[in-house]
């Protein structure tokens, strides 16, 4: 299981693709990528190999973007599949997620969603956690970043997600709790991956997040470091990658 993203000036696309080669060695049985276009939210996902995954997007989407998140499952709520596979959108459409790892109480919160309309087309806990952050999101009418933040405090379980808005495509969200998260810091780029591997061709500079930590990183603006349960800010440690 494996995350890769990037929000620059290139195409994001290749990189991704890429960087989930990468990560193969880590295990898993579908992948998927989200590109946001430049219009629309391009989403392509399937049971198996990244190779077809390759050959499906080739069929299916522009592979224009440069805001973008992939992902390798290694399934752990809903059996492999197309659908089960990530990314996941909330139900408005609007946002996008992916993640490794395991939402414990997801059964609840999915039942406090269905009894507020939600509508859920996977078996994964995952589908779950994006609704509940659109959900925040709309109840507490905050930004996309808090919404995460306040969801994760509802959350039991362990995860590496990475998050978007496909009305704010200059903006990735990403947090950590028992799954590794590395982000690579170009000049306006920013790499997110599982591991360093996917972005060290690009940039040298890593910034390593610790468990229960979240970042909001922003295209040209830079990234910002919280603490998930207190809301603290955690200074952004750049290591310099030997290689
Ligand atoms: N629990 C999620 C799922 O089953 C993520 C699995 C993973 O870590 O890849 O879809």
């Amino acid at each position: 299981c494996g995350i890769v993203g990037y929000i620059g000036t290139r195409e994001a696309y290749p990189i991704i693709i890429e960087g989930l080669k990468r990560l193969e060695y880590r295990g898993y049985d579908s992948a998927g990528i989200a590109l946001f276009d430049g219009t629309d939210l391009k989403v392509s996902k399937t049971k198996g190999k990244v190779s077809d995954l390759e050959e499906r997007c080739e069929k299916e989407i522009t592979k224009h973007g440069n805001i973008g998140i992939g992902h390798t499952r290694w399934a752990t709520h809903g059996v492999p599949n197309d659908v089960n596979s990530h990314p996941h959108l909330s139900n408005s459409g609007d946002l996008v997620i992916i993640h490794n790892g395991i939402i414990e109480n997801y059964g609840s919160l999915k039942q406090e969603l269905i009894s507020r309309g939600y509508t859920f087309k996977s078996d994964t806990d995952t589908e779950v956690l994006i609704n509940l952050i659109e959900d925040v999101k709309k109840q507490e009418n905050v930004k996309l970043g808090k919404a995460v933040q306040i969801a994760l405090n509802q959350v039991v379980g362990a995860y590496a997600i990475a998050v978007f808005d496909k009305n704010k495509p200059e903006e990735i969200v990403i947090a950590r709790l028992g799954s590794p998260l590395a982000v690579g810091v170009g000049e306006n780029e920013f790499f997110i991956a599982s591991d360093a591997s996917p972005f060290l061709e690009y940039t040298k500079n890593a910034i390593y997040l610790e468990d229960e930590e979240m970042a909001i990183i922003r295209f040209h603006k830079g990234i910002k470091i919280r603490k998930i349960k207190d809301d603290s800010i955690v200074p952004a440690y750049v290591q310099e990658l030997q290689m």
